[in-house]
């Protein structure tokens, strides 16, 4: 066999289901040809990071569970670390690989990146193909009657529902066709301190294709309850599955039809949430300007305070306020974060401290495990009113009143402010001062919520 095709694996780090992977494997069966597998730890993007990044650990995991299985099938996934533009060109020449293929990332960094490395393999006279593989539905298809991009959930939603059907909705086989990868024995894979990180644990993110099957079987026994349990971070009501959405150790193929499947409200409500994310997946291809600006040019002009200080006590989780708090300690101790906390800590540091959205997205961009580009910039600008679909300005969430629905009995509260867990279940949501080691309220919310719509009227 020649070597004439390279599957390189970026976010989707599995075994099955997988369209790039599918594509390659049947055209190399016509030709009777072979399949070369390689995964890249991108050094232009992991310079950036902490040495300790649980995101790194957790991409190291489930790469190295992935060369496993292709090893149980006497192929190897090749783990290179460098700067993809230069390690893709050059690999096929050194393998003689005629075509590389892989799965679309619409992230704008990754479109530019993808044109160069599509570039310098053109002038080899070889060739990138990209396919869809991690949404339903991408780019633009899905638009209104006009031909124009839906800037609102509902009817956007509605569309997603008439377009889906079985054929999209169908698994990209792999399992059938993998004699068609090169056999060779197991190769090296650089640990992680080889590229430059700390080993963290991050066994309880459930790394991997294994990690993703457990996590979506138990949330399986759940969803017909999710549009009961999801809003209460203390219930376990939520798949937990963002962060194997993110790195593709699940199929959004599957996840979708199982949901379909299963039907009723609390389904329907989680297929809702897939499709939010392809809503603002489509968002940031057509308008990839949103990663510096707001989405209602208008308020791109607000002058927010920004006080410093008072951005720093909203990242340790010392507001004063516990439900805020609580909420951006498990984002530092584990780099989760329940939805409707992202709400109300997004609403507090944007309309309650008066700073500008982008600094939290960045800090969330920094912590979070499921972090991406398209949901995070689409969830604070919703949060910041400045968004397409986003809350209007004048509605803004009082913390206080949120932890009381949200948290009645203070039991997230209690986990990640140890030193409030003394509180009765009233007290818990609004301290008396006198609670030894915890801040007062940095901020009166009745104040602040006043100036809050001082300063978004000036954009008005
Ligand atoms: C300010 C803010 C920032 C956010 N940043 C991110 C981010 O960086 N990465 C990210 O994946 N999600 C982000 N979200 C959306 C949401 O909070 C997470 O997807 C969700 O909490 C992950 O938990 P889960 O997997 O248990 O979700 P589930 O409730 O089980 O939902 C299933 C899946 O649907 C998708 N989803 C759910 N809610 C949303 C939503 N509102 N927008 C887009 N997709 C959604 C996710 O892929 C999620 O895994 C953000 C929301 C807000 C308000």
């Amino acid at each position: 066999m020649t070597h004439t095709s390279l599957v390189w694996f970026r976010r989707d780090l599995r075994l099955f289901d997988h369209a790039a992977l599918h594509v390659a494997l049947t055209a190399a069966r016509s030709t009777s040809q072979a399949v070369l597998c390689v995964f890249i730890f991108d050094s232009t993007l992991l310079a950036s990071l902490p040495r300790v990044d649980r995101r790194v650990a957790f991409i190291w995991e489930s790469v190295r569970e992935l060369k496993q299985a292709l090893n149980q099938v006497g192929a190897d996934l090749m783990v290179r670390h460098g700067d993809p533009c230069a390690l893709i060109p050059a690999l096929c020449d050194e393998l003689d690989v005629a075509t590389v293929y892989a799965n679309r990332d619409t992230e704008p960094a990754a479109v530019e990146r993808d044109g160069r490395i599509a570039r310098s393999l053109s002038a080899l006279g070889k060739d990138l193909r990209l396919f869809k593989d991690q949404v339903i539905f991408e780019r633009d298809e899905i638009l209104t009657q006009s031909g124009q991009m839906y800037q609102v959930f509902t009817p956007y939603r509605r569309a997603w529902l008439n377009q889906v059907n079985d054929t999209v909705l169908s698994s990209f086989a792999v399992a059938p066709h993998l004699d068609q990868l090169e056999k060779c024995a197991p190769s090296a894979m650089p640990d992680l301190r080889q590229i430059g990180f700390d080993p963290v644990d991050v066994d309880y993110l459930k790394p991997g294709m294994s990690g993703g099957e457990t996590l979506f079987e138990d949330f399986c026994e759940r969803m017909q309850r999710y549009h009961e349990t999801r809003d209460f971070p203390a219930v376990k009501g939520v798949s937990y599955l963002s962060v194997h959405l993110r790195f593709g150790t699940v199929s959004i193929r599957e996840l979708a039809r199982t949901a379909i499947r299963i039907g009723g409200e609390g389904a329907q409500t989680w297929l809702s949430e897939l499709i939010w994310r392809e809503f603002y997946q489509q968002l940031l291809w057509h308008r990839p300007d949103l990663v510096t600006h707001t989405f209602k040019e208008k308020y791109d002009a607000i002058a927010f305070p920004n006080n410093r200080d008072h951005f720093s006590a909203w990242c340790a989780g010392q507001t004063g306020f516990p439900i805020v708090d609580a909420a951006q300690r498990q984002l530092n101790q584990t780099g989760f974060m329940h939805n409707r906390l992202r709400m109300i800590t997004a609403s507090f540091l944007v309309k309650d401290l008066l700073i500008d959205w982008r600094w939290g997205e960045r800090y969330f961009a920094e912590k979070l495990n499921d972090f991406d580009l398209a949901s995070n910039n689409g969830g604070w600008q919703w949060a910041a009113s400045t968004g397409c679909d986003a809350q209007p300005y004048f509605r803004i969430f009082n913390p206080t009143t949120q932890s009381i629905r949200f948290d009645p009995e203070g039991q997230f509260i209690r986990r990640y402010c140890p030193e409030l867990a003394h509180l009765d279940n009233r007290q818990i949501h609004a301290p008396p001062l006198s609670v030894e080691n915890y801040p007062a309220p940095i901020v009166d919310h009745a104040t602040q919520r006043v100036a809050a719509l001082r300063l978004f009227k000036t954009a008005e």
